[in-house]
């Protein structure tokens, strides 16, 4: 399979098999080894702008964020209810199905009427899912039918799976390292009072910027009038460092205590940032679950909040003596 990819991108780009090998490697090497040599021969057949038109089935393990025409099978291991959701613009329903083989696991985010595909389905199923890839707030991949895509019941057999590590240990800030679920225990000393509004997709949900004709645009949905997503930075310290934390949408709504809704609406009312940030707890102990993610414009880590949970006394004391014990 890889040495196939291998022949066919050299002989499409002209470029030797050695040299498309240590392409491979160092796509490898600057994404940390996270892919398999497979998932960065893909990348780099499309950085080299070969097209692979035979559509080959991925190991959901070397799906990335970027990638068009994604053809993977798994087994369904959640299906969440749907949620429904109405703004003064727009109303739509989403649901998350999370499908895994035996290399890893994904989430595949279904909107509105794609919903209806998975109607009858249930966890222990395996289906084939078409679609492109797109990254969740927390860096993951995250699967998308939008035009072209699909799913379908699949007759092939998926005995074990993996589901993608997603244990968060606890520790402290000082020892936080890129990528990786941890959970730390700190206050927010301080939130940015930088805007914590953007701009989305009412039908997607996906982040969507001015275009130059003033219009916003969505690569699916086309022009839209955009809905609002809900964003909070600021710095959280443990005692043993202090680092850059940032939220998102139901994490933000969850430290002010409202929804997107009701924020926008009380700051369409007092048209001050101050009355939002106002509102959140500064010096109480939260367990924040995240990950830790590198700012390349500043060169330093921040921390991607996944949930925020309060302080659980019991478990607390579990931690310590887990501790003590090791
Ligand atoms: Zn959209």
């Amino acid at each position: 399979m890889l040495n196939e990819l291998i022949k066919k991108l050299s002989s499409e780009s002209g470029l030797s098999e050695s040299e498309i090998v240590s392409k491979i490697e160092e796509k490898r090497a600057e994404l940390s080894d996270l892919i398999s040599e497979e998932g960065a021969a893909y990348i780099v057949a499309k950085e080299l702008g070969v097209a692979i038109i035979k559509q080959e089935r991925l190991d959901i393990a070397n799906i990335i964020p970027g990638m068009q025409n994604v053809d993977v099978i798994g087994k369904i291991t959640r299906i969440s209810p749907i949620r429904e959701f109405s703004t003064e613009k727009a109303k739509g329903r989403v649901a998350n199905v999370t499908i895994a083989d035996t290399t890893s696991s994904v989430r595949i985010s279904l909107w509105n009427d794609e919903i209806n595909v998975i109607e009858g389905m249930e966890v222990g199923e395996v289906i084939r899912a078409r679609g492109y890839v797109k990254e969740d707030n927390l860096g993951n991949p995250e699967l998308r039918l939008g035009r072209y895509g699909s799913i379908a019941k699949s007759d092939e057999e998926i005995t074990s799976v993996k589901e993608m590590r997603r244990k968060t240990d606890r520790c402290n800030i000082n020892q936080l390292t890129e990528g990786g679920y941890k959970e730390i225990r700190a206050p927010l000393l301080q939130v940015f009072e930088s805007n914590v509004f953007y701009e989305v997709c009412p039908e997607c949900r996906t982040r969507i910027k001015l275009n130059e004709s003033d219009e916003f645009v969505c690569a699916d949905h086309g022009t839209v009038e955009p809905d609002y997503g809900l964003v909070l930075s600021g710095i959280a310290d443990d005692g043993t460092e202090s680092i850059r934390v940032v939220f998102f949408n139901e994490n933000a709504e969850k430290l002010l205590g409202m929804t997107t809704k009701e924020v926008k609406k009380l700051f369409d009312r007092k048209k001050r940032l101050e009355a939002i940030i106002s509102l959140v707890p500064l010096g109480k102990e939260f367990v924040f679950e995240g990950r830790a993610r590198r700012n390349q414009l500043f060169d330093r880590l921040e921390f991607i909040v996944s949930n925020v949970k309060e302080v659980d006394v019991k478990q607390e004391i579990e931690i310590i003596l887990n501790n003590f014990s090791e």
